[in-house]
């Protein structure tokens, strides 16, 4: 029916900055009411605490937050209009005659057409003609790849009381089960905390059963974010319709798991400098950097640690860090002329975040070479121009011998002639 999704970012720093991101994604399936409430409440509580929370101030630090309450807009529209029908889950296509509707959570390119997916048009979980045939999901998977700095997401349904991370589409486990129960578990723990209500944590496919073609198996699989599913509150009492007084209650709990999701991500590499230069260092002399970095999450790439730099604002460089033991890393900066300045910083890229230093994001240090930095008409090296490096000038006057070696010669004519004299009185 052509309604817009609409989504937040929250973020401390203009658009495109580089920064992690995280998407809470909500509503995909339209009678899921708790999913638009803890989304939104999510998108609140960082619009209006980002000062006053210490934990939410540091996220925002160093990283930037997307969320998108309503993922099925035409079907959400359908659960409150009247005529509509409150429980209504897809979206609101007309297959044909009186049937309507494609599930958006078995539309996704990952493992579609699988198990716990139907391909009869009237089924809740119609999978739809082809993966992405739906414009929802079409319009969700184009914003994900145009946001490659997403490093996390969680979508949220109602209800079952579950965190459900991938695959759902097959109960082999993923090549990162450790990684995402290492953050997985204190998500669950942190649920716990608020009010005591237990969600069962695990792999979906094993831990709830198959569903195929789901969105977070795509984040996760095709865009190598961390990513799960939430089915919030209730275990089945009320269902879909959540009494109003649980609606913060149940909000509070889950924004707990996206908290715990992105300090636990945000914290995974971090970086200690070991070594570094200080801001002035000698000019023509390489630096040293080193970094001692242990992953807690997943283990580095391969050539992972880089150390960064541009010379006078010019294109950043890139140099792989190499590994020396004990969890340490070391690169050289380039040497520099005279009163040259360069900006570094270091990042460490595991499976699901790059991490910098000197704080969480590209934030340089500044290095300038002054050290030894003279006055290239001070030819004795005293430290005044005067007219002793007339007298060096003098003893050299006439053709340089060796070009390379000729610093009398101020304008690198090729003779130390009177031009060069002339230079050396305009510094005197
Ligand atoms: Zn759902």
């Amino acid at each position: 029916q052509g309604r817009v999704i609409r989504g937040i970012r929250i973020s401390r720093y203009p658009a495109g900055t580089m920064l992690p991101a995280f998407i809470f994604t909500g509503t995909l399936h339209a009678r899921e009411w708790a999913s638009t409430m803890t989304t939104m409440w999510i998108a609140d509580q960082f619009v209006e605490n980002n000062t006053i929370d210490p934990r939410i101030a540091a996220v925002l630090d160093s990283a930037e937050v997307f969320v998108f309450p309503v993922q099925n807009p035409d079907g959400y529209e359908y659960t409150w209009a009247t005529g509509g029908n409150r429980l209504w889950r897809k979206n609101r296509r007309l297959i044909s005659g009186t049937t309507y509707g494609v599930d958006l959570n078995r539309n996704w390119g990952l493992g579609w057409g699988g198990s716990g997916s139907s391909g009869t048009t009237s089924s809740d979980t119609y999978r739809g003609t082809a993966a992405f045939s739906e414009p929802e999901s079409v319009g969700m998977r184009d914003f994900v790849i145009a946001h490659p700095n997403l490093v996390g997401h969680i979508d949220f349904h109602s209800y079952s009381q579950l965190w459900l991370w991938p695959w759902s589409y097959t109960t082999t486990a993923s090549p990162d089960q450790t990684a995402l129960a290492a953050v997985g578990i204190p998500m669950q723990t942190a649920i716990k905390a608020i009010n005591q209500k237990t969600y069962t944590a695990g792999p979906s496919g094993s831990t709830y059963g198959l569903t195929a073609g789901c969105i977070d198996d795509w984040t996760y699989g095709t865009q190598g974010m961390m990513a799960g599913t939430i089915e919030v509150r209730d275990t089945g009492t009320y269902g879909f319709v959540m009494p109003t007084s649980e609606i913060l209650p149940n909000a509070k709990e889950n924004f707990a798991a996206s908290m715990t999701m992105m300090e636990k991500l945000l914290a995974s590499s971090p970086i200690t400098i070991t070594l570094a230069p200080g801001s002035l260092v000698a000019d023509n002399t390489a630096s040293t950097v080193e970094v001692q970095t242990v992953p807690v999450v997943s283990t580095l790439i391969t050539n992972g640690v880089r150390l960064k730099w541009n010379l006078d604002g010019g294109t950043t460089q890139s140099a792989v860090m190499t590994s020396i033991g004990s969890n340490k890393y070391r690169a050289s900066l380039p040497a520099m002329a005279c009163a040259s300045q360069v900006s570094w910083f270091v990042e460490a890229e595991t499976k699901f975040i790059i991490t910098h230093a000197p704080l969480n994001k590209p934030t340089s240090f500044n290095l300038t070479a002054t050290n030894s930095c003279r006055n290239p008409a001070d030819l004795d090296g005293s430290g005044f121009v005067d007219a002793a490096d007339i007298g060096y000038m003098l003893l050299d006057f006439g053709p340089c011998g060796d070009p390379a070696n000729c610093i009398a010669d101020l304008d690198h004519s090729g003779d130390v002639d009177s031009a060069d004299v002339g230079l050396v009185l305009l510094e005197m």
